[in-house]
């Protein structure tokens, strides 16, 4: 009798387990914030389960740029004091997160979602570069910056990339120095990809 879950431990082990499947989290780690929170106040837990809920509710992909947003265009998209001759071109939305806290970039981005990967069985049609292609047709983006990560995956993205994109007249560049390889940007520290930015040499 005495092992026999309570509902109460069965709330607690499936939150654990819930939280021990996030990204960066373990078993000790879920534990710690199934214990914390259950010593919280009732609002803090329905705060968070609303963010939680929202996410999900309220977040789309902007239009033109395909970053995570609430508004569609993005504010990165429509703020007119960015340079839209310039387009980075990144792997995932965290990507912009860590190349805008550099404050080295003012022009815009391109979010791919994902890299090309054989191996795993992502093509060219699986990422947005169908929607990239459409957006460099009107002659407006004099400059794509692929900052892709630098591991293979990353790699064969940005020279796949660069195949398509170089005919259509526009310079293309690759975030380089600093960067080394098999390096994930979202990792990488300010000054890393300021350097990378910076130093970066045409594709
Ligand atoms: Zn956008």
């Amino acid at each position: 009798m005495k092992n026999d879950p309570t509902p109460a431990s069965d709330a607690i082990g499936r939150l654990v387990q819930e939280f021990a499947r996030l990204p960066g989290i373990g078993p000790k780690s879920a534990q710690r914030i199934t214990f914390h929170l259950l010593r919280s106040p009732e609002e803090s837990a329905r705060t968070l389960a609303e963010a939680l809920l929202n996410l999900k509710q309220k977040i789309t992909l902007c239009s033109t740029c395909c970053n995570v947003t609430e508004a569609d265009p993005c504010t990165i998209c429509r703020n007119p004091q960015r340079d839209s001759s310039q387009v980075c071109i990144v792997e995932q939305p965290q990507d912009i997160l860590a190349l805008e806290h550099t404050g080295a970039y003012r022009g815009q981005y391109h979010v791919l979602h994902g890299a090309i990967s054989p191996t795993e069985g992502v093509g060219v049609d699986d990422i947005r570069i169908r929607e990239l292609m459409a957006r460099l047709q009107d002659g407006s983006v004099s400059e794509v910056i692929l900052a892709t990560n630098t591991n293979l995956e990353g790699e064969q993205t940005a020279m796949y990339l660069s195949r398509v994109i170089a005919p259509l007249g526009i310079k293309v560049t690759r975030l380089a120095r600093g960067l080394p390889f098999g390096t994930e940007l979202e990792y990488a520290d300010d000054m890393t990809l300021t350097r990378a930015l910076e130093g970066r040499s045409e594709f």
